[in-house]
């Protein structure tokens, strides 16, 4: 027997978290009956789980790579009706972020049905390394990009070391530019981290994941990602 939650998530229906709302909104029925207890155990291979009337084991996994523009939320759905990840791709199916960018943030982020994926690849241990374009204020100095490279407090706790590059510094304009690699995902880590050197962020985007680009995509666009790269990231 398992939790009804786990048992949600593992089909790739949603994100756990995303799955114990569902049950508490009153959206999951196990076995014809409506469930709303969040720690249920069912029967995985006899219950019959299903979310919003669809059993949970009918959908193909599916896995998108998508540009997203600035000022579109990595989520589903925004009880303020703002742009959301999911309404730039056109599936049936139920995809979800693997992740998040912020609102602000533009850049690469991932998009699937299958939770047992998005879970290992959210999962810390998997270190999976993310490259950061920042556009910051002022010319930061030698030693405070190495105080990024070696780690810093923010308060939530120090930073694991990462790779750091000034890319360009514009001295008429007092900006620079800052490539920033991290495998951490602490909330606004690279804003937060370039605001404790004294840089704030002016503009922020993500230009790698793992081993995947932005390579010949627009912002707003996407492609679904090749067999041979879900293979290599799990
Ligand atoms: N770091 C941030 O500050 N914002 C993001 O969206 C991603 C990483």
């Amino acid at each position: 027997m398992e939790r009804l939650q786990k048992v949600i998530a593992q089909a790739g229906v949603t994100s756990r978290r995303k799955a114990e709302t569902l049950i508490e909104e009153g959206r999951v029925t196990v076995n014809g009956k409506m469930v709303t207890e969040l720690g249920t155990k069912v029967d995985p291979h006899n219950d019959k789980v299903e979310v919003n009337g669809v059993p949970i084991d009918k959908e193909e996994p599916v896995y998108y790579l998508l540009y997203k523009p600035q000022g579109v939320l990595s989520s589903v759905e925004d009880h303020l009706d703002r742009r959301v990840v999911t309404d730039l791709i056109e599936s049936e199916k139920r995809i979800y972020p693997v992740g998040r960018l912020d609102y602000d943030t533009s850049g690469l982020i991932l998009l699937t049905n299958d939770g047992e994926f998005a879970n290992v690849l959210m999962h810390p241990k998997y270190r999976i390394q993310k490259t950061y374009i920042a556009k910051i204020r002022g010319i930061p100095s030698r030693q405070n990009l190495k105080l990024l490279e070696r780690g810093i407090k923010l308060e939530d706790g120090k930073t694991a070391p990462a790779r750091v590059k000034l890319v360009k510094a514009n001295n008429q304009k007092g900006t620079a530019i800052v490539e920033i690699t991290i495998h951490e995902g602490k909330n606004r880590q690279v804003r937060r981290m370039m605001e404790a050197i004294g840089h704030p962020v002016e503009k922020l985007k993500r230009e790698q994941y793992g081993f995947l680009t932005l390579r010949g995509l627009n912002a707003g666009e996407f492609r679904e990602l090749k067999p041979h790269e879900v293979k290599k990231l799990r």
